[in-house]
């Protein structure tokens, strides 16, 4: 019988497994300048379990990086579905066009460029998703949330990525510390009477809210 070196190893081994591509995009990014940010294989595993069992055909994703994670959602999509992903970095959004172009996805997958404050508008017209998934700038947390609310249907999730504030989250955190904003994310989707909520503390955990 197979032995593993530890417990994480055999989760990650057996229940998310990359492939190549994914195996090389992280490493392909990080020679190229980008930071090694990405969600983990868990995680894209948990995305691509989230969208799949909503039976998701149209997905937002704020902050795209190397492409990452948006290859786990959009890999959950019927070959009709739609996914965007808005990102402000040029460089960030070349190599992530790159990455679905190679997967296969260009179809399906396109990346807008720009702040996404200003990208949402846009992004709006093609509402309403049946899954939102944020994980850019964290200080702009509850303004990507207060858009999700708005254009996500019924059933749908709506997803965030490092929710713990990279182990901070439950500290005294001072007005001007970024993840502050994390932390009023997680206190309004609690307490949203239009959401259930709850934490996968897997990675730097995902908040996760179903919009009733
Ligand atoms: N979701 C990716 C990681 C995203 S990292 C993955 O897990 O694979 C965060 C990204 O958000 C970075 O690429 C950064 O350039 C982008 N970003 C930061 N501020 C932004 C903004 N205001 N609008 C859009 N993208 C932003
Ligand atoms: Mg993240």
């Amino acid at each position: 019988m197979k032995t593993y070196p530890d417990l994480d190893t055999y989760r990650k081994e057996l229940f998310a497994p990359e492939d190549d591509l994914l195996k090389e995009i992280m490493p392909d990014a990080v020679e190229q300048g980008l930071p090694r940010i990405s969600v983990s294989p868990e995680s894209g595993k948990m995305l691509y379990f989230l969208a799949k069992s909503i039976g998701a055909r149209k997905i937002l994703e704020f902050g795209a990086l190397a492409g990452y994670s948006g290859i786990w959602l959009a890999r959950a999509l019927p070959d009709t579905g739609r996914f965007i992903t808005l990102e402000i970095h040029p460089k960030h959004a070349e190599v992530t066009r790159k990455n679905y172009e190679a997967a296969g996805l260009s179809g399906i997958a396109e990346v807008r460029v720009g702040d996404a404050h200003t990208l949402v508008t846009g992004a709006a017209a093609e509402a309403p998703f049946d899954l939102v998934f944020i994980d850019a700038d964290k200080e702009s947390y509850p303004d990507y949330l207060d858009f999700a609310l708005e254009h996500t249907r019924q059933g749908g999730l709506i997803v965030a990525d490092n929710t713990n504030g990279f182990g901070h989250v439950h500290e005294a955190l001072d007005e001007s510390d970024g993840r502050r904003a994390i932390r009023v994310y997680n206190d309004r989707v609690a307490n949203h009477s239009g959401l259930v909520s709850n934490i996968i503390p897997i990675g730097g955990w995902l908040t996760v809210s179903l919009v009733l």
